[in-house]
């Protein structure tokens, strides 16, 4: 037997199917799917067994034996491994990056195999008897060691066991000190002098409860360690170890909801959605509808009729908008149908959802870009909601967008796509627009509530008028209404301290990285300057470096100062700041949520991790700080996510009885993604955007594809750079157009010099092939390049 293996060498030469041959003893398990080590060179890497043949051209004699299985079944089904072959042309990524990005984390480290019986023991082979009729489950490597392995590898071919995987995760297996009553310890009345009190309290405690934490112990008898310690020392009482359950949501009760009686646009949209899923076409459905139109009764309505029809579905959301709320949703509907899938979860934790998945213990996978790859096999819908938002994406290799291995898999399982969006992405609207997709509209609120009335406020009157404070009259009047009134209040900004830079007032120096050409923020908490690409710190100067003047401040109004002024000039308000610093501990986001939900707070104020998926009945205003600061990023899309980004902060306002309020503060208000997020009219921003995107030659009238160059010296990069432009010229047919190289808007990242190149064009047959083979040839020139290709990207810094 013999099986092709893509092996963990990630160089362009080694991109390619190996032959090896499998011993006796592994004929009995090699399947294509799993992970193997394989000796490559004079040493042994990784590898996946993509294929098993018969025979090959390479002679017999040439091929080395696999060395061991890291798994004992497939962990890639026949889908996906073609999937990541498709995926590693498509986006010109390594296959071995493509097929480990299928999996989840815990799977590229360690773990153990156990092997669990299936059958009636005497069904197993005598020799294996004795060791199974002691133990449900044998760890493979004692079997192994035993001599038994090749026997057991036939018994879990036959059926007869299982495999069992333990992911070791010192982070989340969490221990804990729990502490009961020594038989002795029950008659502690009367080995105990009565002086002792407390000793007595904590035994009485005990005697109630049976088994407790240690913790809870100290609280609810008000103790310390040393009382339980002395009763241990005496033998009255004993400790055991305990883990911690690691499902996030297993404790929680999520409160059933079930359908609700559709209005008759979500009827439509559900009608025609459901036929698709009913003959099996794989169509892509743009349901366009505002915030607060009834797209997620629709997902769950959908969902439900495939699950009826013993169907599976995936529901992609961005990873900020993966809120507690959302996950409520579908948990109240679903229950444990449902794995949740985010960056918050532990590598365990990933595992342990992951694993559901892939037995088939839940038919629900919601969760951010990478649940794209949930192991279903019989998939009824995949939805993406907030279809628009660029951390679909992945910016590393292999740099796929969800939206298009959902199609991929939508066509290999005969079913719908739906894309949802209040603010569709260019590329899938103009795609809606030309038949390509269906579109579906919800126009309208729920119940006809009302938009909220956008007001647009210009700064630089405001400044002329002199008032210098970064909140206008008309929003402070308006958060000092609400205050009494005590509604509630979301202020929002863009980016985490995007622009608290440290800036000389007497000649312009800026603070910045010395190996990433970008400002450095400042940061209050640790009083010190940060650089967020790659978290070099540095103190803060107390003079200007440049020309030794003492008025060098930060500027720019990061989420801290806000709070700050906020305090100044509302001191009664109550304010909670929601931004990457106070949410980076586990479970603290959900916190800051529940308590404003709970009214807690008059004013929530944050980035845009605020800017969706929340629902509260009681905000009526929302404030924009800086609506610019998007607009200005160097990037085609900026007027897109402008709109996009006003549109949705918009809609926290006013989603229940109260009538809501939004003010966008501005720089530049007559730009039209500004004025047209007033009405929030979305056929009239396509179209004007469209235009823009037309005579500029940008997507979707174009294709794009970004090259990218970095080295450590500017020389040796630029002449890479330079010399792929010219081979891409030569090559790529008239129609193509090569831009660059040029500098990108971040220089230097990471000490590394970078240049770009972009490639425009409409249809181009031979492209990947022709990047490929560009890839090759310029990669294996210097070792100190390293080249990036980003087919439709979504980043340009
Ligand atoms: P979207 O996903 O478009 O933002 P939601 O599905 O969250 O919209 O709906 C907004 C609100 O309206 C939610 O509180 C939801 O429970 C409610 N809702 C949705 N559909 C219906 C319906 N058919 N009847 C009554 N209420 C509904
Ligand atoms: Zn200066
Ligand atoms: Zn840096």
């Amino acid at each position: 037997m013999i099986a092709r293996v893509i092996v963990d060498v990630k160089t362009l030469s080694t991109d390619k199917l190996y032959d090896y041959l499998v011993s006796k003893v592994h004929e009995e398990i090699c399947q294509p799917g799993m992970r193997v080590t394989v000796p490559f060179g004079n040493r042994a890497v990784q590898g996946f067994v993509v294929e098993v043949l018969e025979k090959t051209e390479v002679p017999v004699e040439k091929l080395k034996p696999i060395q061991s299985f890291m798994d004992l079944a497939p962990v890639l089904s026949e889908e996906l491994l073609q999937c990541a072959q498709w995926l590693s042309e498509e986006t010109v990524s390594f296959l071995m990056d493509a097929h480990q990005v299928m999996l989840p984390a815990a799977l590229k480290a360690d773990y153990e195999k156990l092997l669990v019986r299936k059958s009636p023991l005497k069904e197993l082979p005598l020799a294996l008897q004795p060791l199974f009729e002691e133990r449900e489950e044998i760890p493979y490597k004692e079997l192994e060691q035993k001599g038994f392995g090749k026997g057991a590898l036939a018994e879990i071919r036959k059926g007869h066991l299982s495999v069992r995987s333990v992911v070791k995760d010192r982070k989340t297996v969490k221990q804990e000190r729990w502490v009961a009553l020594t038989t002795e310890g029950r008659s502690f009345e009367k080995l105990l002098n009565p002086q002792a009190t407390k000793q007595r309290e904590v035994c009485a405690f005990l005697l109630s409860k049976g088994s407790v934490a240690v913790k809870d112990v100290y609280v609810a008898t008000n103790t310390t360690s040393v009382v339980v310690r002395t009763l241990e020392k005496n033998g009255l009482v004993e400790f055991e170890m305990r883990s911690v359950a690691r499902d996030p949501y297993k404790d929680r009760e999520f409160a059933r909801t079930t359908a609700l009686s559709l209005t008759p646009p979500q009827q439509v949209a559900m009608d025609t959605i459901v036929e698709s899923c009913q003959h099996g076409k794989p169509d892509t459905f743009l349901l366009h509808g505002v915030t607060g139109s009834g797209k997620t009764e629709v997902y769950l309505q959908t969902i439900d009729f495939c699950l009826q029809n013993g169907k599976e579905a995936i529901v992609l959301v961005p990873e900020i908008s993966l809120t507690p709320q959302m996950v409520h949703r579908f948990k109240g509907r679903f229950g444990d149908r449902v794995a949740v899938l985010h960056s918050g979860l532990s590598k365990g934790e990933k595992y342990d959802e992951w694993r559901k998945i892939a037995e088939g213990e839940v038919d629900v996978v919601v969760g951010a870009r990478s649940a794209i790859f949930a192991p279903f096999g019989k998939l009824g819908v995949i939805i993406i909601d907030e279809e628009h938002e660029a951390t679909y994406k992945q910016e590393d290799s292999p740099r796929y967008h969800a939206r298009e291995v959902a199609k991929w898999r939508a066509k290999y399982h005969g079913c719908p796509v739906v894309l949802g969006s209040a603010t569709p992405s260019l590329e899938s609207y103009a795609r809606a627009v030309k038949g390509v997709y269906t579109l579906l509209e919800m126009p309208g609120r729920m119940n006809e509530r009302e938009m909220p009335a956008v007001a647009v406020v210009d700064m630089r009157s405001e400044l002329r008028e002199g008032n210098r404070s970064m909140f206008s009259r008309q929003l402070l009047e308006a958060m000092e209404d609400r205050l009494d009134k005590k509604e509630q209040i979301v202020l929002f900004l863009n980016k985490r301290g995007y622009s608290s830079f440290l800036m000389c007032r007497d000649c312009g120096f800026v603070l910045q990285c010395d190996e990433c050409d970008v400002s450095m923020t400042y940061h209050r908490a640790s009083n010190e300057m940060k650089c967020h690409y790659c978290t070099r710190t540095a103190p803060v100067p107390a003079v200007c470096p440049e020309c030794l003047s003492e008025s060098i401040r930060y500027f720019g109004t990061g989420t801290q100062r806000v709070e700050e002024e906020l305090t100044k000039l509302l001191p009664h308000a109550r304010v909670i700041r929601m931004d990457v610093d106070t949410t980076s501990r586990k479970g603290s986001h959900e916190k800051l949520l529940d308590a404003f939900g709970a009214k807690k707070a008059d004013i929530l104020l944050g980035t845009q991790m605020i800017a969706k998926g929340l629902d509260f009945p009681d905000i009526t205003l929302v404030g924009v700080l800086t609506a610019d600061t998007m607009l200005h990023i160097p990037d085609f899309r900026a007027s897109e996510r402008t709109f996009q980004l006003l549109t949705q902060v918009s809609g926290r306002a006013g989603r229940h009885e109260k009538t809501g309020e939004v003010i966008v503060q501005t720089y530049t208000p007559d730009h039209y993604s500004i004025q047209l997020s007033k009405t929030q009219h979305y056929p009239t921003f396509f179209q004007t955007e469209m235009q823009y995107r037309r005579e500029n030659s940008y997507s979707p009238y174009q294709n794009l594809v970004l090259i990218g160059v970095t080295s450590d010296t500017p020389d040796a990069g630029f002449d890479v750079m330079h010399k792929f432009a010219s081979y891409l010229r030569k090559s790529l047919s008239e129609e193509a157009v090569v831009l660059g190289p040029t500098v990108p808007p971040i220089a230097r990242l990471k000490n590394r010099y970078r240049y770009q190149c972009l490639i425009k064009y409409k249809r181009e047959k031979g492209l990947h092939a022709v990047l490929k083979k560009g890839l090759l040839h310029f990669a294996s020139k210097s070792k100190q390049i390293s080249i990036t290709i980003d087919v439709h990207p979504q980043m340009f810094m």
